[in-house]
């Protein structure tokens, strides 16, 4: 292989029913660091159907190029129909660097990409680098999150790769960026296309993104029941926040696995992420340590979690919590 063939970084902007998803902003945030240190262009694949202004967020959001295939067949996600727009995009284009969203959609596209352009594909990065003759260290947790490897595509190009939302941090939108925008049209092989979207249909859920959030109530084992558990949401209420946890309060049942933080959960990286009753697992603080300020309650001050925490509370948080929110309801009065 040529490897000099191959140029550029690429991003998959994955859009959902005409928003484009925050994962891709923060994504082309990160191609256009990697980009600007190999003296390369960012290029955006945006697929859909009637995507109107989508390629200028892209282009303010830090893309040089967007690459758009517009085409009723990509109006929703379906495995085949985007595999091939992406797979000749890719191939006609070769870059250097592909980047998708660890999402749903991107995890199921992505190993399809990396299989049919006979390449590797490093799922769930937490840090990407350049490193020596171009290659991308590509660095993820590995053995349960116990120690972090570094990857390295030597022989193939592109180098692909997913990254989690929330782990990269999207660059503020800059609308005079000028930029170019490409209309592709893919020789679509339709008698490969096996399945039909028949009917979407939307679960109601009053859920926030806890991705989302500004402050996090995150509680975990030692909040113990779902008495613990109603004081968490009592604080949270006082302060405008969500209430997200560990993954032992998912597993006792006592919350959705939608608000699990760390490793298996989100990443998330609120202003405020209130860690009570959590002893701050590396799976845990996988998810959360990049948090602008972190707030600890714990009733052992050996705790994991205060290596981490710009403010530690060591005390029972059945105590603590009621009296916190007391004081915090007062002072609103
Ligand atoms: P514990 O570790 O049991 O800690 C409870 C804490 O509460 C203790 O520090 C204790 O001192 C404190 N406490 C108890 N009572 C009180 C009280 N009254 N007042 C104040 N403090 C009190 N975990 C995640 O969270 N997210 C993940 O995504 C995740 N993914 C994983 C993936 C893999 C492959 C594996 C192997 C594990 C994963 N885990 C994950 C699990 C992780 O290893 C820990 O088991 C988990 O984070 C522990 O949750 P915890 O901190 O709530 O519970």
């Amino acid at each position: 292989m040529d490897k000099e063939l191959y140029k550029g970084v690429f991003v998959f902007a994955e859009q959902r029913e005409g928003v484009i998803q925050n994962v891709a902003f923060e994504l082309i945030g990160k191609a256009r660091e990697l980009a600007d240190s190999i003296g390369e262009k960012v290029t955006a694949i945006l697929c859909g159907y009637k995507m109107g202004e989508m390629p200028k967020e892209l282009i303010a959001a830090g893309a040089d190029v967007v690459l758009v295939v517009d085409d009723e067949k990509l109006e929703h996600y379906l495995t085949e129909p985007y595999a091939q727009a992406v797979t000749h995009i890719i191939q006609e284009c070769k870059p250097e660097i592909v980047l998708l969203g660890a999402t749903t959609i991107g995890r199921d596209l992505g190993p399809r990409l990396s299989s049919r352009l006979r390449t590797g594909l490093t799922a769930d990065c937490t840090s990407l680098e350049i490193g020596e003759d171009r290659n991308l260290m590509m660095t993820r947790p590995a053995f349960g999150g116990n120690l972090m490897a570094t990857i390295v595509s030597k022989a193939h190009r592109p180098q692909m790769s997913t990254v989690r939302p929330g782990v990269m941090r999207r660059r503020v939108a800059d609308n005079s960026r000028q930029g170019t925008v490409e209309n592709v049209t893919v020789p679509f092989d339709t008698s490969k296309f096996r399945v039909r979207l028949v009917k979407k249909v939307h679960e109601e859920k009053n859920m926030v993104d806890i991705t989302e959030a500004h402050i996090l109530v995150s509680g975990g084992r030692g909040v113990g029941s779902q008495d613990g558990f109603s004081k968490l949401t009592d604080l949270a209420g006082q302060i405008h926040a969500e209430v997200s946890s560990s993954r032992a309060m998912v597993d006792a049942g006592l919350i959705g696995h939608e608000r699990q933080v760390g490793q298996t959960g989100k990443t998330v990286r609120p202003d405020i992420y209130m860690a009570i009753g959590i002893s701050g697992a590396i799976q845990h603080l996988a998810g959360m340590e990049e948090s602008d300020f972190i707030i600890a309650i714990n009733k052992d001050k050996f705790a994991p979690i205060f290596q981490v925490a710009d403010l530690g509370v060591v005390g029972d948080l059945h105590k603590i919590v009621p009296i916190l929110t007391a004081k915090l309801r007062a002072s609103m009065q």
